[in-house]
């Protein structure tokens, strides 16, 4: 492991100087401990070489070992049909079992808090079913401005189902003035003013555009403080950050698994719910077959007896195919473990941030990039958000002619910039030595304007 990683994650020590060089990139990546990991992946390629892959906040790489995976189920099915649901140890009846263990550990959860099932804004909703039950006083919610589409669309669609207009319930946290971030102040004001009326806040644990990583803790303290629940999109957190949903006492959160996760193109996603919450028979839930009690499922009771779990929320038997791929990279989660992964993510990314600094600074154009994302080592998500003052389109398709992947995001709509390209070094793949290759390839992008 580089020296300077253990200085990082401790921030009274003095961080080690980094060096924009090709030495410097060798040579950390020789001392990181997870670098051989990089090799259990499908790298894409470009030019007959490994291309610049800081995509991973949009769709992780392919563990090589998926197919293996994969294909033992397909195997399975061809042997044995629908015997298959009962074969020794994967099952397809307990299938999601598998990888619930995992999961949990990711996001910081008892096993029982956490089922692996359905896409992101699915389990949104279905979560929505019990955590947004407004009434006449106390409907509103919180969420930030500018969140995914998606989220929105529910939010507001969850609003009108209860017969609220959108614009009245749905309180959008705007960033303070001058700045792309929303202040935590701002948040736990906002809670505060709603008091009585508010029923639930619902952030993105790291804001998809920005980067911005929101203290968990702090909100769902506030948000109990006056009686309402708090819930989070994990879309950019799970397998990003060091999370403790159930020590911070989280009451809910879903996530997607392709991106982080490396589940592949739109697999299977995930949902955490908060211990006291699924000991409460009581609580409202939409109910399908895989959510009763696996000891009477196939009995076929008349009623809907909830296991006592997260896995009552799950509605359809599981999608094994999906789930299947999702092993081959949770594999590799619990052999890096959160803690490492985390620790390297932080030097990588404060290499990033350090030779793409180094890059401006040696050609004289400060000014061309502002890094949106805030910097705080104890607590930095991996993801980058590069906004440039102009030609960042220009720069970007340069960037991608020369074999770096990352992602393009037009100008927001008060037009500040000419746009954002976010980059995300991710420690299970990435390599110092790609932070470097970034920098080079963005000074010649630069120099050819
Ligand atoms: C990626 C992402 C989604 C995608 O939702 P799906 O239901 O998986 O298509 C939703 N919300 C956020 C915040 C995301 O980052």
């Amino acid at each position: 492991m580089p020296s300077f990683i253990k200085s990082i994650s401790k921030p009274t020590t003095p961080m080690i100087t980094f060096e924009n060089s090709k030495s410097f990139a060798d040579k950390s990546d020789l001392e990181d401990e997870l670098a051989y990991i990089r090799d259990r992946f499908n790298i894409p390629q470009h030019d007959g070489s490994d291309t610049v892959y800081f995509c991973g906040n949009s769709l992780g790489l392919q563990p090589k070992n998926t197919n293996v995976y994969v294909n033992q189920e397909l195997t399975d099915w061809a042997q044995l049909g629908v015997e298959g649901h009962f074969k020794k140890d994967t099952g397809w009846f307990a299938y999601h079992e598998l990888v619930r263990d995992a999961a949990a550990r990711i996001v910081g959860a008892k096993p029982i808090e956490v089922a692996v099932m359905n896409h992101l804004t699915v389990n949104l909703h279905l979560l929505l079913v019990s955590f947004y039950r407004p009434s006449k006083d106390r409907y509103k919610i919180i969420c930030e401005a500018g969140a995914f589409p998606s989220d929105r669309y529910a939010l507001q669609s969850q609003a009108r189902f209860h017969g609220f207009d959108p614009d009245d319930a749905i309180v959008e946290l705007e960033p303070s003035e001058g700045s792309d971030l929303i202040a935590e102040e701002d948040i736990l004001q906002a809670i505060e003013d709603c008091g009585d009326e508010l029923a639930l806040v619902m952030f993105g644990g790291v804001h998809y555009f920005t980067g911005q990583v929101l203290d968990f803790k702090k909100i769902t303290e506030a948000a109990h403080e006056v009686g309402a629940y708090a819930g989070f999109d994990l879309a950019h957190a799970a397998g990003n950050l060091k999370l403790e949903l159930h020590q911070w006492n989280v009451d809910f959160a879903a996530w997607c698994s392709y991106k982080y996760l490396n589940g592949g193109p739109g697999t299977v996603g995930g949902i955490y719910v908060n211990e006291r919450h699924v000991k409460n028979p009581h609580l409202p839930r939409f109910a399908g077959w895989w959510g009763n009690d696996p000891a009477t499922r196939f009995k076929m009771p008349h009623q809907f007896t909830p296991v006592l779990t997260a896995d009552s929320w799950q509605l359809s038997n599981a999608p094994i195919l999906e789930m299947a791929a999702l092993r081959a990279s949770f594999e590799l989660f619990d052999e890096a473990g959160m803690d490492r992964l985390v620790k390297k993510s932080n030097a990588l990314t404060s290499y990033l941030k350090f030779v793409i600094e180094d890059v401006l600074t040696s050609l004289a154009k400060s000014d061309l990039v502002k890094i949106i994302t805030p910097f705080a080592e104890q607590q930095q998500g991996c993801q980058l958000s590069l906004q440039f003052e102009t030609d960042g389109k220009k720069i970007f398709d340069s960037l991608t002619s020369k074999g770096v992947i990352a992602d393009w995001r037009e100008p927001d709509q008060e037009g500040r910039g000419s746009g954002v390209i976010r980059v995300a070094p991710v420690p299970l793949y990435n390599s110092f030595n790609d932070v470097y290759r970034f920098g080079q390839l963005l000074q010649e992008a630069i120099k050819s304007l």
